[in-house]
């Protein structure tokens, strides 16, 4: 069923592959998807079909998530979080699925699973400290270690340290894709393969001429009009920029399931209301709510998502 909940989530998966295609072009390294948290609230397993033969992996935060993925499904490995004590090499090694180990009793435990070194550069969470890498890659028979790098040098180290011990390295995300010092053998983004496939839009539910201070705190549309859409922050939303009938207008205060905005003349109830998407960026999104940009995209995609025909 088509869902005409609001608000709505047009989801284009075909963007994404194209994404993750300009990446593996742009980097010229093997490229490891992030699919964590539903895929950022896309919908992790469409995104997995829709990238199963454009990546060479995908990372997820843990088992389950891959499971609930289907990466299964695919030939490529999954990278996973080793943080649950109840996972069995085997559990790891029947679902294709590499656990990202930080101690040499863990990398015992899980060593016929083909555990991947995660290193300490600064994140100090889930990670390996500079001075046990050595003891790590023994006890796990290693090739491989990556770093949650958010500058360059981060990735730099990484280098420096794992060096004359034949590991594959990754370290960039999405905001080091652009400073080729980071690539290593491999990147590994999340947002910037979802960056511009969702649109995301509501209706207007009432459109009147305001009639002095509104809402629950009294604000005054600076347009003389004022409407109420779909979507209030339940939904996830904030006051911040929309757009309606082509022209910029504001979502200036949220109640539980509907918003107020402010409207031009013509605008009429039944209008759609662009929260998301045409020239509206995640970034100006997220800068009016104050928040990062992945936490505006998982508000977002996650209500009432739909794939784009
Ligand atoms: C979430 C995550 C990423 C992806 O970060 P983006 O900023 O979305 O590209 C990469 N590596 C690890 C370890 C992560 O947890």
């Amino acid at each position: 069923m088509r869902s005409n909940r609001f608000p709505l989530a047009e989801i284009n998966f075909n963007r994404v592959r194209e994404n993750a295609q300009r990446i593996a072009q742009a980097t010229g390294v093997a490229l490891i998807a992030v699919i964590k948290a539903d895929a950022y609230g896309l919908g992790a397993r469409q995104v997995v079909s829709a990238l199963a033969d454009v990546v060479d992996g995908f990372y997820c935060f843990s088992l389950h998530e891959a499971v609930d993925a289907q990466t299964r499904e695919t030939d490529k490995p999954t990278l996973a979080l080793a943080i649950d004590e109840t996972i069995s090499a085997e559990d790891y090694r029947s679902h294709n699925v590499r656990p990202a180990i930080w101690d040499a009793p863990r990398a015992v435990q899980l060593r016929a699973a083909a555990p991947v070194l995660i290193v300490d550069t600064g994140m100090q969470r889930f990670a390996c400290p500079r001075e046990r890498i050595d003891d790590v890659v023994r006890a796990g028979d290693c090739d491989e270690a990556f770093t949650h790098a958010t500058r360059v040098e981060h990735a730099r180290w990484l280098r420096e340290w794992c060096a004359g011990k034949n590991l594959r390295l990754h370290a960039a995300a999405s905001s080091l894709l652009d400073v080729p010092e980071a690539r290593l053998d491999a990147v590994r983004p999340g947002l910037a393969l979802y960056r511009d496939a969702v649109r995301v839009t509501t209706r207007l539910l009432e459109a009147r001429d305001t009639n002095g201070p509104t809402g629950y705190g009294g604000f005054v549309s600076a347009t003389g009009r004022h409407g109420v859409i779909a979507g209030g922050f339940t939904a996830g939303l904030r006051p911040g920029p929309c757009r309606i009938n082509g022209e910029r207008r504001r979502i200036v205060e949220c109640g539980m399931q509907t918003s107020f905005v402010e409207i031009g003349k013509s605008d009429k109830a039944g209008d759609e209301v662009v929260i998301l998407g045409d020239d509206l960026t995640l970034e100006e999104v997220a800068k009016a709510w104050i928040v990062t940009p992945h936490e505006a995209l998982w508000r977002l995609a996650s209500s009432n998502r739909h794939a784009q025909p």
